[in-house]
């Protein structure tokens, strides 16, 4: 068979893990090239550590070669435009040709609330342990600006730890978070919810659902039909938008995001798949039957349509039969602080409702999450291939099912 090329669009999670999968799933006559806008990998998970200086950001980045399988083609460039109709990628000087596109382009961030710090970027987050180490006390808002928002329990975490960082300096702080939710990670479910609010309380963090944000200005914060009030430090989850890129692919739904198949991966174009924060994927289950559900964006979920979607796609290229499925499963260490943190897992495909199941907190999730990190940040090899069997170990003594 001719060889054929796959363009993965964004080298993050799941492009990263896509283009290793098919590099390993597929003859080397078949190429992947993999057009990344950035030369630097950034592991956003581990953000809320270098928030707190648990973390430098020499220790969350690496080279996004390194990260790469040999066989993987990279390109460092902005893709413009894609052209299904002739099945090309613009990025800069270069044009692309495809048999298949995978659009992996994750969500861009709008930061445009004045004097407002982030964890959700590398320099934000950078920038944010600089303003806590001087923060000299008084009221510290996170703001969570609108959704849809990668992470849902990111917010949480971050209210926490930053909580934690304040104490241990001795700082007399109060922190509050804010979100236009009804409650904390609403797909998840009640019972989930409020566990998390239970973890906020006992902490001492104000948990204030229902707040759709509107401005800040001087310290003061507009919520819609809400009382103003004042915060010494804003923290925003910042607004989350579709990459343009995805919209001139034609696969967009009205609000830019690629409209995919939940199970498949496959959009209306054949040979157009998405992964990842980028796509919208509906929920077939419901916590109400008048508000439809979509999956979090996450990169557990990036990280396993990966998996899947590189096996459909060399099962489609080399003739085999029953390529598997994204089965919907998921799971999420909730960072605690004080190196705890608590676990939930579940199906998110499960009917009528997602079935997730809570963990105790405890030391053993924290330090899963410290391995993962190590996993992720690994050059594909030996010490990558060891940390991967611990983690199945681990996993299994757990009952935790771990596919990486
Ligand atoms: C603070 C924080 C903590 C988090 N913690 C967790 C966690 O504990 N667990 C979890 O599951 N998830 C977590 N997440 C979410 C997770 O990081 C994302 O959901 C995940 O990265 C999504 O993967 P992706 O491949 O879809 O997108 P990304 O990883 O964002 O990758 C997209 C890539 O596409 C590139 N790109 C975009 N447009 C273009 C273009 N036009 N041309 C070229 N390149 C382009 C980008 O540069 C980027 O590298 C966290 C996120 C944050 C911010």
């Amino acid at each position: 068979m001719a060889g054929k090329t796959i363009v993965v669009l964004g080298g993050g999670i799941g492009g990263i893990v896509l283009a290793n999968r098919l590099r390993e799933g597929l003859a080397p006559a078949h190429r992947i090239i993999v057009v990344e806008r950035s030369d630097t990998h950034a592991f956003a998970a581990s953000f809320l550590w270098l928030m707190v200086g648990k973390r430098k950001r020499s220790d969350v980045t690496r080279p996004v070669r390194t990260l790469l399988h040999e066989g993987v083609e990279l390109i460092v460039g902005e893709a413009s435009e894609v052209d299904p109709a002739q099945r090309l990628v613009r990025a800069g000087s270069d044009t692309i040709a495809y048999d298949i596109l995978v659009l992996a382009s994750g969500a861009e961030m709008k930061i445009d609330i004045p004097n407002a710090e982030t964890f959700f970027t590398l320099d934000g987050a950078d920038r944010l342990h600089s303003a806590l180490r001087d923060f000299r006390g008084g009221s510290v808002a996170v703001v969570i600006a609108s959704t849809p928002y990668k992470c849902p329990g990111a917010p949480a975490e971050g209210a926490k730890l930053i909580r934690d960082f304040l104490r241990d300096r001795g700082v007399t702080a109060r922190v509050d978070l804010y979100t236009p939710e009804p409650a904390p990670m609403p797909v998840a479910g009640p019972q989930l919810g409020e566990a998390v609010k239970t973890m906020l309380a006992d902490r001492g963090i104000g948990y204030h659902p229902l707040h759709v944000f509107q401005s800040a200005e001087a310290g003061v914060l507009r919520f819609d039909q809400r009382e103003p009030v004042t915060a010494d430090l804003l923290v925003t989850i910042p607004r989350h938008l579709p990459p343009s890129v995805v919209r001139t692919a034609g696969v967009a739904n009205e609000a830019g995001w690629a409209t995919a198949n939940p199970r498949t991966l496959a959009t209306k174009d054949p040979a157009i798949f998405a992964i990842g924060d980028c796509a919208a994927l509906p929920l077939p289950g419901r916590w109400k039957a008048d508000v439809p559900l979509a999956l979090p964006k996450a990169g557990v979920f990036a990280h396993a349509q990966a998996l899947a979607l590189a096996r459909r796609i060399a099962a489609a290229i080399n003739g085999s039969a029953n390529p598997p499925e994204f089965c919907g499963d998921g799971f999420c260490m909730l960072e605690a602080g004080e190196d705890l943190a608590g676990f939930a897992y579940g199906d998110f495909f499960a009917t009528p409702s997602p079935q997730i199941h809570l963990r105790n907190v405890g030391r053993m999730w924290h330090a899963s999450k410290v391995l993962f990190e190590k996993w992720w940040l690994a050059p594909p090899g030996v010490r990558k291939n060891a940390l991967g069997v611990t983690m199945r170990i681990g996993g299994k003594a757990m009952g935790v099912p771990v596919e990486l």
